[in-house]
């Protein structure tokens, strides 16, 4: 059979008023599922949504000091708004796990009344999708029990270094103690795995990698360290100074020994490393070498914000965002709304191109854009 293609006017942004896609990919199943497949084979199932802009730390690299120009009321998503679109992802567009980030989750109330929602839909296999947060842990340990009573599987809790000073330093907020808590919390109410993900900086946290490690294979945590990417403030991000896997690698060899796991690593980031220190301390830690070794290819994110938009990723420029808040707000049915989502997911490109000289960072920060 032929496929033909269609240029369809879809009025996504103001950039990209139209997209050509095949026919096909218009046309839904007679159960009216579709799939989230772009044109080089990858088939999109986890689902990032990005619940605010807002958050109560000022991470380094990822805002500066005095906030972003947070998005006005009107303009973010209700929660019925949000359920609505999780609710065909799930049933209709092979969605199978589901991660609620920002800005900071914690920070919208209704995140237990959310993620129940979200837990109560069947996925394509028949089962709730998996649920999990990205948090900076502030006011997680209060709320630990309910999230996990409401569905919630599992906590990505963001953590860069355990020295206090540079903690402060580094978050612009004196709020250490609060993730130590978040952390065991989430350990007792049975969130797990709780993954910790650590971003080093220069000259604020690449002194702390080997103490770090050691807290995080002691609290019997599985510790990410990522590379910094260029999605916050721009003077904060440089090439030439960033440090890189093999840089946190090269500290971790001072103290453990890392042989690879040996294991299929699918869509996940992580390269993981089984690390010990000939000491009786051992467990995993992964590396996300985002910038150097980019892993574009097994990609299978498509990401929502706050304010309606759909990205296929995390470096997707204006042209590359589909927002579809005015069509949940003027009516359009689901299949509609499908329709631009499919669209918005055929339009990915082959990976995020920052080492190439012509890269250019994204118009919204990682915060607006949902980590
Ligand atoms: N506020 C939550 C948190 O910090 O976990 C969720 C949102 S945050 C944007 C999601 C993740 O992105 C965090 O783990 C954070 O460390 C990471 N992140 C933020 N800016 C980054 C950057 N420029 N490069 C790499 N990772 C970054
Ligand atoms: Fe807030 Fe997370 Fe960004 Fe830090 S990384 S400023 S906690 S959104």
């Amino acid at each position: 059979m032929t496929m033909s293609n269609t240029t369809i006017p879809l009025t996504l942004s103001p950039v990209r008023p139209q997209i050509t896609i095949p026919e096909d990919l218009l046309r839904p199943a007679a159960d009216g599922s579709r799939t989230l497949a772009d044109t080089y084979g990858r088939v999109a199932r986890d689902l990032r949504v990005s619940l605010t802009d807002r958050c109560n730390l000022r991470c380094t690299y990822c805002m500066p000091a005095e906030g972003l120009d947070w998005l006005p009321k009107d303009k973010v998503l209700t929660d019925e708004e949000i359920t609505r679109l999780i609710t065909l992802g799930v049933e209709k567009l092979g969605i199978r796990q589901v991660r609620f980030t920002g800005g900071e989750p914690l920070m919208r109330r209704s995140l237990e009344k959310i993620i129940a929602h979200t837990k109560s839909l069947k996925t394509d296999e028949g089962q709730a999708p998996q649920t999990a947060i990205t948090t900076n842990g502030l006011g997680l340990a209060k709320r630990a029990q309910k999230l996990a009573d409401a569905g919630l599987d599992r906590v990505n809790i963001s953590l860069d270094t355990i020295d206090k000073k540079a903690y402060a330093k580094l978050t612009r907020r004196d709020r250490l103690d609060d993730v130590i808590d978040a952390i065991e919390t989430s350990l007792e109410v049975g969130l797990q795995p709780v993954k910790i993900n650590a971003v080093i900086m220069p000259g604020f946290n690449d002194q702390d990698i080997v103490k770090l490690a050691r807290f995080c294979l002691e609290k019997g945590t599985q510790l990410r360290f990522i590379e910094q990417m260029p999605l916050g403030p721009p003077s904060q991000w440089d090439r030439s100074e960033m440090v890189t896997a093999e840089d946190i690698l090269d500290e971790l060899r001072t103290q453990f020994e890392l042989t690879p796991v040996d294991k299929p690593r699918g869509s996940s980031p992580a390269a993981l490393w089984k690390a010990d220190d000939g000491h009786g301390l051992r467990g995993e830690i992964g590396v996300i070498a985002s910038v150097t070794h980019s892993f574009c290819g097994d990609c299978d994110r498509t990401r929502l914000t706050a304010d309606g938009a759909i990205r296929n990723c995390l470096f997707a420029s204006a042209d590359q965002e589909f927002s579809v808040r005015d069509k949940l707000r003027d009516g359009s049915s689901d299949d509609e709304i499908a329709t631009v989502w499919a669209a918005a997911m055929w339009a990915k490109l082959p990976g995020h191109a920052i080492n190439d000289p012509g890269f250019l960072q994204p118009d919204r920060p990682m915060a607006a854009i949902g980590g």
